[in-house]
Protein backbone atom coordinates (compact mmCIF):
# COMPACT_ATOMS: atom_id res chain seq x y z
CA UNK A 1 0.00 0.00 0.00
CA UNK A 2 2.84 2.66 0.62
CA UNK A 3 4.46 2.18 -2.76
CA UNK A 4 0.37 2.96 -4.22
CA UNK A 5 0.67 5.97 -2.11
CA UNK A 6 3.63 7.31 -3.03
CA UNK A 7 2.33 6.96 -6.89
CA UNK A 8 -0.56 8.76 -6.30
CA UNK A 9 0.93 11.55 -4.82
CA UNK A 10 3.15 11.80 -7.52
CA UNK A 11 6.53 11.92 -5.46
CA UNK A 12 9.99 11.04 -6.27
CA UNK A 13 12.18 8.31 -5.29
CA UNK A 14 13.49 10.31 -2.47
CA UNK A 15 10.56 10.54 -0.53
CA UNK A 16 9.90 7.31 1.13
CA UNK A 17 5.91 6.56 2.65
CA UNK A 18 6.78 5.39 5.93
CA UNK A 19 2.73 4.60 7.24
CA UNK A 20 -0.20 4.94 5.91
CA UNK A 21 -3.39 5.04 9.06
CA UNK A 22 -7.18 4.85 8.14
CA UNK A 23 -9.39 6.15 10.54
CA UNK A 24 -12.81 4.30 9.39
CA UNK A 25 -14.81 6.16 11.93
CA UNK A 26 -13.72 9.54 10.96
CA UNK A 27 -13.30 8.93 7.33
CA UNK A 28 -9.48 10.13 7.65
CA UNK A 29 -6.30 8.51 5.86
CA UNK A 30 -2.75 9.92 7.26
CA UNK A 31 0.44 9.64 4.86
CA UNK A 32 3.36 9.51 6.87
CA UNK A 33 6.43 10.65 4.37
CA UNK A 34 10.11 10.54 4.87
CA UNK A 35 13.24 11.95 3.13
CA UNK A 36 15.84 9.62 2.39
CA UNK A 37 18.12 10.91 0.76
CA UNK A 38 21.62 12.28 2.26
CA UNK A 39 21.63 15.60 0.14
CA UNK A 40 18.83 17.71 -1.57
CA UNK A 41 19.21 20.63 -4.14
CA UNK A 42 19.45 23.89 -2.30
CA UNK A 43 16.49 26.12 -2.87
CA UNK A 44 18.03 29.35 -3.54
CA UNK A 45 20.99 28.01 -5.97
CA UNK A 46 19.60 24.27 -7.11
CA UNK A 47 23.57 23.25 -5.85
CA UNK A 48 23.45 19.62 -4.03
CA UNK A 49 24.12 20.12 -0.38
CA UNK A 50 23.87 17.52 2.22
CA UNK A 51 21.23 17.34 4.71
CA UNK A 52 21.52 19.60 7.65
CA UNK A 53 18.26 18.53 10.16
CA UNK A 54 14.67 18.55 9.70
CA UNK A 55 11.67 20.67 10.95
CA UNK A 56 9.29 19.59 13.57
CA UNK A 57 6.80 17.50 11.70
CA UNK A 58 4.08 19.44 9.64
CA UNK A 59 0.67 18.14 8.11
CA UNK A 60 -0.97 19.56 4.70
CA UNK A 61 -4.40 18.18 3.47
CA UNK A 62 -4.23 16.50 -0.08
CA UNK A 63 -7.15 16.07 -2.38
CA UNK A 64 -9.23 13.27 -1.00
CA UNK A 65 -9.11 9.64 -1.37
CA UNK A 66 -12.79 8.72 -2.38
CA UNK A 67 -14.82 10.36 0.94
CA UNK A 68 -11.36 9.59 3.05
CA UNK A 69 -10.16 13.50 3.99
CA UNK A 70 -6.56 12.72 3.49
CA UNK A 71 -3.38 14.38 5.33
CA UNK A 72 0.04 13.80 4.87
CA UNK A 73 2.63 14.45 7.32
CA UNK A 74 6.52 15.11 6.69
CA UNK A 75 9.25 17.12 8.60
CA UNK A 76 10.70 18.95 5.92
CA UNK A 77 14.13 18.17 5.78
CA UNK A 78 16.69 21.27 6.03
CA UNK A 79 20.22 21.02 3.84
CA UNK A 80 23.22 23.25 4.26
CA UNK A 81 24.21 24.71 1.07
CA UNK A 82 28.39 25.97 1.26
CA UNK A 83 26.71 29.69 -0.12
CA UNK A 84 23.27 30.25 1.43
CA UNK A 85 23.61 28.30 4.65
CA UNK A 86 20.76 25.83 6.28
CA UNK A 87 17.26 26.33 3.79
CA UNK A 88 14.33 24.30 4.35
CA UNK A 89 14.37 21.93 0.79
CA UNK A 90 11.65 22.54 -1.45
CA UNK A 91 8.61 20.11 -0.97
CA UNK A 92 7.51 18.12 -4.10
CA UNK A 93 3.55 18.64 -2.94
CA UNK A 94 3.18 21.84 -1.70
CA UNK A 95 4.38 25.81 -2.15
CA UNK A 96 6.08 26.91 1.12
CA UNK A 97 3.76 28.06 4.23
CA UNK A 98 0.73 26.15 3.13
CA UNK A 99 -1.22 23.87 4.75
CA UNK A 100 -3.03 22.50 1.22
CA UNK A 101 -1.14 20.62 -1.51
CA UNK A 102 -1.47 22.11 -4.38
CA UNK A 103 -2.81 19.46 -6.17
CA UNK A 104 -6.06 20.43 -3.51
CA UNK A 105 -5.54 24.23 -4.21
CA UNK A 106 -6.39 23.46 -8.03
CA UNK A 107 -9.30 21.46 -7.40
CA UNK A 108 -10.25 23.96 -4.97
CA UNK A 109 -10.35 26.89 -7.38
CA UNK A 110 -12.45 24.45 -9.47
CA UNK A 111 -14.69 23.48 -7.21
CA UNK A 112 -15.28 27.45 -6.19
CA UNK A 113 -16.36 28.34 -10.21
CA UNK A 114 -18.57 25.86 -10.36
CA UNK A 115 -20.47 26.34 -7.75
CA UNK A 116 -23.71 28.85 -6.62
CA UNK A 117 -22.31 29.76 -3.82
CA UNK A 118 -19.53 30.09 -1.12
CA UNK A 119 -21.81 27.54 1.18
CA UNK A 120 -21.75 24.95 -1.24
CA UNK A 121 -18.02 24.75 -2.21
CA UNK A 122 -17.45 24.97 1.88
CA UNK A 123 -19.61 21.52 1.94
CA UNK A 124 -18.05 20.10 -0.94
CA UNK A 125 -14.56 20.75 0.31
CA UNK A 126 -15.31 20.38 3.94
CA UNK A 127 -13.26 23.81 4.17
CA UNK A 128 -14.71 26.74 6.88
CA UNK A 129 -16.32 30.06 5.23
CA UNK A 130 -12.27 31.86 5.64
CA UNK A 131 -10.51 29.22 4.12
CA UNK A 132 -12.88 29.57 0.84
ZN1 LIG B 1 22.59 27.53 -2.25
Amino acid sequence: MPSHYSRLLGIGEEWKVTDVKLDMVHLKVDIYLDYREKCAPCPVCGTFAPMHDTQEERVWRHLDTMQFTTLIHARPPRCKCERHGVKVIDLPWAEKGSHFILMFEAFAIEVLKCVRSNADAMRMLKLDWHQV
